[in-house]
């Protein structure tokens, strides 16, 4: 007889714990309604595969998350994590800004035990529901050994994507996208088809960080005004990162604006507008004071920038 692992649980709101007035409205509802039992109410199948201890960290709609939330989701799931007990965590989160809080826990949480964020496009209420199936399958990647040593992952409408790739680029039922590494197959298998991503060492915050700073991300579109910066950085912005288009091309009328922040020292990163972008150093970044984003999404780098300059040092 094989056994059951433990694994946590913990309910952070959005559109899976989304409830509204009737079953066929998919858009009027309001996220992070229902708690961890409603949830685990919907699936009694999860008592096959695991034991679950579940627990409500937040109720939001996950427009409304912060870096503070972060901090205080990375916070409990570390403990979760340091209990020899516990075998992994599954997280559910909205799936507006599901991706920043993965690639933060990815960042911050060390060890090899499995931690899986998945969500929702459909409320809790709606005909054809996709949150019941989306947990189901995500505390079967958390219950699968082969999930050990991939850093944190989102499990979501049957793939599995490490943090560091998953974005939000539909919105269907399949919503999320990047380096796919995994699928679970007839909602109960897990098969990997990629090797874990090499993973750096976590970074160690400081035990007392009570908030992460200030990092702005600007959206150059066509014509966009340099002003942007010396506004970011005029309301307390320590570092800016520039979702530019193409390979992380700067305007020329946005040179003067951007060597002045960099020389002030507010660190300036540039990255993509493009989906699966990619931005390498180049001689400009010497000319300017800025640095690429590399593989990096524009909200991952952020989230990168405000690591380090937490950290008080580069993180290699
Ligand atoms: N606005 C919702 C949220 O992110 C959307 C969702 O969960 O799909 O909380």
């Amino acid at each position: 007889m094989t056994t059951r692992p433990t694994l946590a649980l913990i309910t952070t709101g959005g559109t899976i714990a989304g409830a509204a007035a009737s079953k066929t409205d998919t858009t009027g509802y309001v996220a992070g309604s229902l708690g961890a039992a409603a949830l685990l109410a919907a699936v009694p199948e999860l008592g096959d595969v695991a034991e679950l201890q579940a627990e409500e960290l937040f109720a939001l709609d996950s427009k409304d998350m912060t870096p503070a939330h972060w901090l205080a989701l990375a916070h409990r799931v570390r403990a979760r994590l340091d209990d020899p007990a516990i075998a992994g965590v599954v997280v559910t989160h909205g799936t507006d800004t599901l991706e920043e809080s993965a690639y933060f826990l990815d960042r911050v949480l060390a060890g090899d035990k499995p931690v899986v964020l998945t969500g929702a496009m459909r409320p809790a209420t709606a005909l054809s529901a996709d949150g019941p199936m989306n947990l189901y399958e995500a505390v079967r990647v958390a219950a699968d050994p082969a999930s050990a040593g991939r850093g944190v992952l989102v499990a979501f409408a049957g793939t599995i994507l490490p943090a560091a790739s998953a974005r939000k680029q539909r919105g269907e039922l399949a919503a999320f996208a990047g380096d796919a590494c995994g699928r679970i197959e007839a909602a109960t298998t897990v098969r990997y088809f990629a090797p874990p991503v090499p993973r750096r060492p976590a970074v160690a915050l400081p035990a007392t960080l009570a908030e992460l700073p200030r990092v702005d991300l600007l959206y150059v579109a066509a014509g966009s005004a340099p002003d942007l910066l010396d506004a970011a950085v005029g309301a307390g912005a320590c570092g800016i990162v520039l979702v530019l288009p193409g390979n992380g091309s700067l305007p020329d009328y946005w040179e003067e604006a951007v060597v002045r922040t960099a020389a002030a020292g507010v660190a300036v990163v540039r990255a993509s507008r493009c989906v699966g972008g990619t931005v390498s150093a180049r001689s400009v970044d010497e000319r300017l004071g800025t640095r690429p984003a590399g593989r990096l999404t524009p909200a991952a780098a952020r989230i990168e920038l405000m690591l380090e300059l937490a950290a008080g040092a580069p993180q290699s």
